[in-house]
């Protein structure tokens, strides 16, 4: 579904040049759920912003049906843009605090030219489908536990029928019980609407439980791409090994 190719992006402070994608290649397959794992600052965000066009690479390539994306701009980038959504870590962050849920949920739907009381009858399917009530549309997002807006990011991601999600560290920031019931809901959505998914994690075990595949990432690069039986059973990189015996 998505191939990515060569890519690179450095970032530069003062004199300093860090590289945070370093030749990265990966294949994204239709209906699957990769896993990118490593430490902080290896480069998973970028690599996850890259792919929602948030981050324009310096070279490579992220191509979907066969057509460069990585350096569209206008309405060419506003129309895919639609097609690849992301789920952030702090769902407090990344919700305007004014909004109502119900503009939340809408907004973007309504700018991309859907008539509002269709915007407004999805959100309150979306709603349901991420286990709120349709009253949550007149409410805020304060109003809410760090699960239940978790729920509301992933609605908003939703909201734009999306083929693909990039979820960066999507439950880090959630306790464990709430973090497994949005892996249950992220799996549970990504089954019934048949999403494709990019799981950005710092954490293995969170990787192993919801992905197929798994890339770990050290410096920029992908040291390690392959299914999670074979990156947790038998690891090829030193670097993969201490990363498993680090986690908890
Ligand atoms: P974390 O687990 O902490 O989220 P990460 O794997 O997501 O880390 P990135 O956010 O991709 O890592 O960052 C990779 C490297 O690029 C880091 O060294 C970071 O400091 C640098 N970097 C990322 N974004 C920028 C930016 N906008 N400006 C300058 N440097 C950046
Ligand atoms: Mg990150």
């Amino acid at each position: 579904l998505l191939r990515v190719r060569d890519l690179v992006k450095e970032f530069r402070t003062g004199a300093r040049v860090v590289k945070a994608s370093d030749h990265v290649t990966l294949d994204l397959m239709r209906g699957e759920t990769l896993g990118i794992v490593g430490e902080s600052g290896s480069g998973k965000s970028t690599l996850g912003r890259a792919i929602v066009q948030l981050v324009t690479p310096d070279s490579g390539t992220i191509e979907m049906d066969g057509k460069d994306i990585s350096h569209l701009r206008g309405a060419a980038l506003r129309a895919h843009r639609k097609r690849i959504q992301m789920i952030f870590q702090d769902p407090y962050a990344s919700l305007n605090p004014r909004a109502r849920i119900g503009r939340i949920l809408t907004e973007g739907p309504i700018a991309h030219g859907r008539p509002r009381a269709e915007a407004e009858a999805r959100a309150r399917e979306l709603l349901d489908l991420v286990g709120l009530k349709p009253s949550a549309m007149e409410r805020f997002p304060h109003e809410f536990s760090g699960g239940q807006r978790q729920r509301i990011g992933i609605a908003r991601a939703l909201a734009l029928e999306p083929e693909i999600i990039v979820a960066d560290e999507a439950v880090s920031a959630l306790d464990v019980s709430v973090q497994a019931q949005v892996l249950d809901l992220l799996e549970d959505l990504k089954q019934r609407l048949g999403l494709t998914l990019l799981f950005v994690t710092h954490d293995l075990r969170v990787a192993g439980k919801i992905c197929d595949r798994i890339a770990v990432m050290q410096k920029g690069r992908v040291v390690e791409l392959g299914s999670v039986e074979q990156v947790f059973r038998a690891p090829r990189e030193a670097y993969t090994r201490s990363l498993l015996d680090a986690a908890p």
